[in-house]
Formats: C-alpha cells, sequence, structure tokens
C-alpha cells in the first residue's frame, strides 16, 4: 500500500523503481574512485596516510572511498534526511566495494583495528530508532573481519549540521561533543563516518583516543 502512494525513485536520476537504481550506483563505483589526501595538509598522499612531515598529528590517515558527488550526496541525504531505510543496503555495499582489495584493510586488520562509528547523539536515536552509522559499522565489521567495538565512544552533546558552518564554527560546534567511554586504551582504532569535509570531527575524536593512549588511529569515509 505505502509503495502505491509513494512509489520507489532513485535518489538521483528518479527513475522509478528503485531506491538507487542500478545506472546510477555502478556509476559511484566506475567514475567517481576518490583521490586520497592527508588529513593535515590535504596535499595528495598514497592512500589517505599522514605525511610523515605532517605528523605529529592526531589522525593518522583518512581514507575516502568516494567523491561527494551529486549522486553520492543525493544517496546520502534521502538516507540521512528522508529516512528511507532501504538504501542502507546500497550504502554498504558502497563501503565493501570501496573496501574490496584494498591493501589498507589488510593493514588494518593486521594491525588490529577496532572499527567504530561516530556516534549520533541519543534523542536523535531514539527520533529515528536507530543510529544508522553504527548499523552499517556492524555490518561492514562482519563482512570484513575487522573487529567491531560500539560502545566505547558517545556523543554527550548535541550538535548543529557541520555543513555549513565554517571551519572555526565547525570546531566550536563539536568541541567538546565526543567522549570516550572505556577505561583501558584501545591500541588502534578506526573511525567510519559517511562523509569527509574539513575532518574537524574525526580529528576531534583522533584527540581523545590518543589522550586515552591509543597508538593509531584512522578515518574511513564513504565519501569526501
Ligand atoms: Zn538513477
Ligand atoms: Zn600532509
Amino acid at each position: 500500500m505505502i509503495e502505491l502512494l509513494f512509489p520507489k525513485k532513485c535518489c538521483y536520476c528518479k527513475k522509478s523503481g528503485y531506491n538507487i537504481c542500478p545506472n546510477c550506483y555502478q556509476f559511484i563505483i566506475d567514475k567517481t574512485k576518490s583521490y586520497q589526501k592527508c588529513p593535515k595538509c590535504h596535499k595528495p598522499s598514497y592512500n589517505g596516510f599522514t605525511h610523515s612531515s605532517c605528523l605529529p598529528f592526531a589522525l593518522d590517515g583518512i581514507h575516502v572511498l568516494y567523491q561527494y558527488s551529486s549522486i553520492t550526496k543525493a544517496l546520502l541525504s534521502e538516507y540521512k534526511y528522508k529516512f528511507i531505510k532501504e538504501l542502507e543496503t546500497p550504502i554498504i555495499n558502497l563501503f565493501l566495494e570501496g573496501l574490496e582489495n584494498n591493501d589498507l584493510l589488510n593493514y588494518w586488520k593486521r594491525d588490529k583495528f577496532c572499527l567504530m562509528a561516530v556516534p549520533s547523539f541519543k534523542t536523535k536515536n531514539n527520533w529515528r530508532g536507530f543510529d544508522s552509522l553504527k548499523e552499517i559499522s556492524k555490518i561492514i565489521g562482519q563482512k570484513t573481519g575487522l573487529n567491531l567495538n560500539d560502545n566505547s565512544l558517545t556523543k554527550v552533546k548535541w550538535t548543529r549540521q557541520q555543513a555549513g558552518l565554517s571551519k572555526k564554527e565547525r570546531k566550536k560546534n563539536i568541541k567538546d561533543a565526543y567522549q570516550i567511554t572505556c577505561k583501558e586504551a584501545i591500541k588502534n582504532v578506526l573511525i567510519v563516518d559517511d562523509v569527509y569535509t574539513t575532518g574537524s570531527t574525526l580529528e576531534q575524536i583522533a584527540k581523545l583516543f590518543k589522550k586515552n593512549n591509543s597508538s593509531k588511529v584512522w578515518g574511513l569515509t564513504l565519501a569526501g
């Protein structure tokens, strides 16, 4: 019945019958692979490693799978703001396709990186009924063999959406927004987020883990 009232349409090209059509999905994979940059200086860097000349820096690297093109933008905004839960599967599959045959995945697995999502603020979870990024990370963990650790980080403050804010405002917005809830240090941490823009959120979280004696902290995002 719901389908009749609201027929499915591709989030980008509006072709009916799909939440994302096979063409748009394949276009993301074939044509919008991301170029990797150092999270500190934003200049090109192999696989997204922080240049050794840019260390010390809280983040040891950020790996961005796809460019933040108009298609990925449409996909993520329909998923996040129109609550189209069926888009979760294509989003997870895009993560998995991007990680397939990826050297970094082997490195993260070998060095036992703990996978966790950037947490949402509690009321937001309750309102939506689920924490989308947490669900996505859980399945990425199951499918890739990375260990999931989803109870070591929490969000303790409501924040405005980072998009549309200046770098300075973003920093202020997320100041003291996250807290580590585990007692022991986690050796290596891999934080999953949907979009990488200025990296303020991931940097803030990385700083917390480094203060808590983590050795390496990486970020992984779908787009950026
Ligand atoms: Zn389409
Ligand atoms: Zn650099």
